[in-house]
């Protein structure tokens, strides 16, 4: 298997990073689309965190990754089969997956279909699971969301936010577990998403190729180490991955102690007024997205400090064309902020 580039090998791309690392403690969230120019980390990101996550738990032989410690309502049916009749479940590790969506792939590819080959030769109604299944309990990474189909994307987000694959078709019923982080990124000058879509991903950030010679000459002599020895250079980089890794389970575990107080949920209310963001989905991921925050760097409770960090990406897709200001989202985002906060 070829070896990722270290998470905590990547240069700059501070907000993209802390997305990510926020929607991986928190799959609530909904996921991260990912605006930029080619050739500037997005899939890199998004493996490397993959990589220094500890292996899982799965169930051998199942087809969904399921979590041999998980209740018995989150396995699938062969699993809770399996289990019934054995009385326990054969437990092997894995890595945490990250499962490439390629443009063109069709639904059946996705979703999963019926698998044709069993019911040619043998007449057996045999599920065929699909890039969804694959994706279980990692990371789902869709380049070029925008060229995506409609009604694909629009069933990805379904599956990513009630975490359930459900497939009624060709005589077949079947639903199986499938959370995942869901990754998307879009080159702004090829095609928009609906409004309806952009909702509903969690968060959104921009990146963009350095433009400082001394962040450029960095990432490339990285780089180029990297492709020179890529087991040497994971190896250098191993103990700062370790930190991350650590950071990411203790924030996950701590994610339900961070308080939310009154003072803090009004003033991300204040901001999305302020905005006009539509419906409450903001407000939502902005207090979702500062406490995953909170308790990336172990604070207690969220306080204006992790708004205004978490603001930009919470909101910036969610703001509806003003005729009368022409500035970008990210502008506008930081210009309330600036009024809100900065007195
Ligand atoms: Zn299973």
């Amino acid at each position: 298997m070829r070896l990722a580039f270290p998470f905590s090998a990547i240069v700059g791309q501070e907000e993209m990073k802390l997305a990510i690392l926020i929607a991986a403690t928190d799959q609530s969230i909904g996921g991260v689309l990912v605006f930029g120019d080619r050739g500037t980390g997005k899939s890199t990101a998004i493996r490397g965190l993959a990589a220094l996550l500890p292996e899982m738990r799965v169930v051998d032989r199942c087809s969904y990754n399921c979590d041999p410690d998980a209740p018995e309502k989150a396995l699938c049916e062969q699993c809770r089969t399996r289990k019934a009749e054995d009385g326990k479940l054969k437990v092997r590790k894995a890595q945490v997956p990250v499962v490439d969506l390629p443009l063109g792939a069709t639904e059946d590819r996705v979703i999963g279909a019926l698998d044709l080959e069993s019911a040619l030769t043998r007449g057996e109604k045999v599920f065929e699971p699909g890039l969804l299944a694959r994706a279980h309990r990692g990371f789902l990474y869709i380049d070029e969301a925008n060229l995506l189909e409609d009604h694909l994307v629009d069933a990805l987000l379904d599956v990513a936010a009630s975490g359930e694959n459900v497939v009624e078709r060709e005589g077949l019923s079947v639903r199986h577990p499938a959370r995942f982080v869901l990754v998307g990124s879009g080159n702004p000058e090829e095609g928009e998403l609906r409004p309806q879509l952009l909702d509903r991903f969690g968060l959104s950030v921009e990146v963009t190729t350095p433009q400082d010679l001394k962040t450029r000459m960095k990432v490339v002599r990285l780089r180029d180490e990297f492709e020179a020895d890529p087991e040497a250079f994971v190896e250098k980089w191993k103990r700062k991955d370790g930190k991350i890794r650590r950071q990411i389970l203790k924030a996950k575990e701590n994610l339900a102690e961070v308080k939310v107080p009154d003072k803090t949920l009004q003033r991300a209310s204040e901001l999305c007024m302020k905005l006009g963001t539509d419906g409450l989905r903001g407000e939502l991921t902005l207090i979702r997205a500062a406490r995953a925050l909170a308790a990336l760097e172990g604070d207690e409770e969220i306080g204006d400090e992790h708004i205004k960090r978490v603001a930009p990406p919470s909101l910036r897709h969610r703001l509806r064309r003003n005729v009368l200001d022409d500035a970008g989202s990210t502008t506008r985002v930081e210009r309330a902020i600036e009024e809100m906060f900065d007195q």
